[in-house]
């Protein structure tokens, strides 16, 4: 049983760290999922703000520039497919080309106004022919998959030669978007077509990065450096976590209680194996003293002698009143409250009783045992004498169960105003201060008292209890690991 008890505490404890591990797993698992989806979010943010930014240059490109000069821009692609594969080669130009206003319409430099902007712009529609500033750029591509990115890419390079990408422009666009990311221009050793992230955020490092062409023919990129902070994605997982962790402790509980009821299953199982060892111990010597006697009644040289024939009737007598203490201290135990124990009160000698306890008493073989009387009063108490003599025998008893080669018990008493107080005090083993909280509770044993192989089942002190309770008295005790302890009772009068 006891093995069977240790192998399912190790299969639970198991358990608990497989089950918390897997739940941990998981729940790194939809960290990871959350965090993605964010940072799914924010690329898509970046590239609406990236393309906001694009059209506000692009409109800016389509309006004259502080120098009276409005540009024009011309693309020219000739290319050729590769038929073997699905993209092309191509010879890309870009040509930019500037009109001054004073030399197209040929007035004198100086103010202009609406009427003056007006005519310049309804004669470059139908007059391209005068001599205007010329930028132009030529590329040799390959592999290009897509005419539709290529055409976008010529116009990122004029778009980028007359309204250039700046970092303070990008970050203006995302504070009005209110993105908090910071960009920086990188150029890069290759054409880059598309957006890409270049770090991805983890619970360690939380800041992501990603990249966006500006001008792709000129290998001009923008990098965002975004925080995304671990809060941010525990947040978007709290109802996740609560019931996680809900589950978990539910889980713990119930393996931790299983455990908890097997194991007190075992030790009730343990404690009634141990209560019928000692009940049997407890009858047999009795039973045997009153074998002896019978047998002793049958020879009859012993009965004729009538000194003998006293000795066997009174031993006889006293295995008798031990049977009937045994048993009366067996129902006493079953009652739930000291009220109900029935007391037949009388007035006795406490000294006598004291005197027929020490002698009573069992000393082992081998065992010194030293028991003094040290009360110089004599006391007169009413009280159930039967019941204090088993509350004295059981506090002997203990001292000398719970103590080592040799054992000195000194018991006294003294009268109060209202009280007679009997305290035992021994030099033996002494209790632990966590113990003395709770011997006096039903079945309770010391640790080392079950460890050892001494008989007992814990009822002893919470029977010494009850019948001190069952007069309106108490019982208490003062104890010191290896010194010994004192137990007293309380008795009111
Ligand atoms: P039992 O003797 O059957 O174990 P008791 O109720 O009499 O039960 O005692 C409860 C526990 O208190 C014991 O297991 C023992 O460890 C401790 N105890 C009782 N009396 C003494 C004592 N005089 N010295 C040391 N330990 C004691």
């Amino acid at each position: 049983m006891e093995k069977k008890v240790k192998a399912l505490y190790v299969i639970t404890i198991a358990c608990i760290v497989a089950c918390l591990g897997m739940q941990g797993w998981w729940l790194y698992g939809r960290y990871v999922y959350s965090l993605a989806e964010i940072e799914k979010v924010t690329t898509a943010a970046l590239a609406a703000a990236v393309d906001d930014y694009r059209a506000v240059r692009s409109r800016a490109m389509g309006q004259m520039d502080k120098n009276s000069r409005f540009f024009m821009t011309n693309y020219n692609v000739d290319h050729s497919r590769n038929l073997s594969q699905s993209t092309m080669d191509a010879k890309a130009t870009v040509t930019i080309t500037g009109y001054d206003m004073f030399e197209v319409l040929g007035i004198p430099r100086g103010k202009v106004g609406k009427k003056e902007i007006e005519a310049f712009r309804e004669r470059l529609k139908t007059d391209l022919s005068h001599p205007g500033i010329v930028e132009e750029k030529a590329y040799a591509l390959k592999g290009i998959s897509n005419k539709v990115d290529l055409m976008e890419a010529l116009a990122d390079v004029a778009m980028d030669y007359l309204k250039p990408f700046t970092v303070a422009g990008m970050d203006s666009v995302l504070k009005s978007r209110d993105i908090s990311a910071s960009a920086r221009i990188v150029s890069a050793d290759s054409m880059i077509w598309k957006s890409r992230a270049i770090k991805n955020a983890s619970l360690f490092a939380p800041e992501m990065q990603v990249l966006f062409p500006v001008n792709a023919l000129d290998r001009k990129a923008v990098v965002f450096s975004c925080r995304i902070p671990p809060d941010k994605v525990l947040g978007s997982m709290l109802w996740t976590f609560i019931l996680v962790i809900s589950v978990s402790l539910m889980l713990i509980a119930c393996l931790v209680w299983q455990v908890a009821t097997i194991a007190r299953l075992n030790r009730i199982d343990k404690t009634r194996r141990s209560f019928i060892q000692t009940m049997v111990h407890e009858l047999k010597r009795p039973v045997s003293t009153l074998k002896m006697c019978v047998s002793s009644l049958e020879n009859e040289k012993m009965m004729a002698d009538e000194t003998v024939r006293q000795e066997i009737i009174g031993e006889s007598r006293t295995a008798i009143s031990n049977l009937s203490a045994y048993f009366s201290r067996l129902r006493d135990i079953t009652y739930n409250e000291a009220g109900q124990i029935p007391l037949n009160i009388e007035a006795c000698s406490l000294r006598e009783l004291v005197s027929e306890e020490i002698r009573k008493t069992d000393r082992p073989h081998g065992k010194s045992v030293r028991i003094l009387d040290v009360s110089a009063e004599e006391i007169e108490v009413v009280c159930d004498p039967l019941h204090i003599s088993q509350m004295l025998g059981n506090l002997i008893e203990n001292a000398v169960k719970y103590s080592g080669d040799a054992v000195e018990i000194r018991i006294d008493f003294h009268r109060d105003d209202h009280c007679v107080e009997i305290s035992v005090a021994d030099d033996g083993n002494g209790i632990s201060e966590a113990d003395c909280r709770r011997i006096f509770d039903k079945f309770y044993r010391t640790r080392s008292a079950s460890d050892s192989d001494k008989p007992g089942v814990g009822l002893g002190l919470a029977y010494v209890r009850l019948l001190a309770e069952a007069h309106g008295g108490s019982v208490s005790v003062r104890s010191r690991e290896g010194e010994g302890s004192v137990f007293t009772i309380t008795i009111p009068q």
